[in-house]
């Protein structure tokens, strides 16, 4: 589908933010130069809602989740970033897998699906994504998806 990539983030931002009831802000950072791309936004849907979601929960209320698109080698790269209570080094080459859920979360509700479903939408992309995190810290996910001419 050709789709206005710009417009597509900001309706996404919009919706997902009138159903946070913890008042963070979403920040969006668009850099690519043009707006028209032909992309899945089937697929891309998928990936941001998770990724944006996870970064809402597992974040303090009121502090900032940012969602940059940028060009990266004629691919688009969305990159995800939260000020929450991050990854544990030990835990994070099992994040893709179904059910898992990392040590920290506390009371946090989840089924740990989501990151499975995003890595395989990813995949079905020919996309790559990337997780870098440091507890207390933050957590910042990469994802890299090719743009069909
Ligand atoms: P759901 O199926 O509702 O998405 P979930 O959020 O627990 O449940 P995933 O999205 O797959 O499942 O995430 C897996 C685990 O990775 C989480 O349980 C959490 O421990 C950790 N995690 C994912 N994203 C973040 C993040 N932004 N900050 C901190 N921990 C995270
Ligand atoms: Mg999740």
């Amino acid at each position: 589908t050709t789709l206005n990539l710009k417009v597509f983030c900001d309706e996404l931002i919009t919706s997902i933010q009138f159903s946070d009831d913890q008042n963070h802000s979403i920040v969006l950072n668009y850099q690519l130069p043009d707006d028209s791309l032909e992309m899945d936004d089937n697929l891309l849907r998928h990936i941001l809602i998770n990724l944006i979601s996870n970064a809402l929960k597992y974040s303090p209320s009121a502090s900032e989740v940012r969602l940059e698109v940028s060009d990266f080698n004629g691919m688009v790269r969305f990159r995800i970033s939260d000020r929450g209570i991050g990854i544990p080094e030990s835990e994070q080459n099992r994040l893709f897998t179904a059910f898992n859920r990392c040590s920290n979360v506390g009371k946090i509700p989840g089924t740990g699906l989501g990151l499975a479903i995003v890595k395989r939408c990813v995949d079905l992309y020919k996309g790559e994504i990337q997780i870098e995190s440091k507890v207390g810290i933050g957590t910042k996910v990469t994802v890299l998806l090719p743009i069909q001419q």
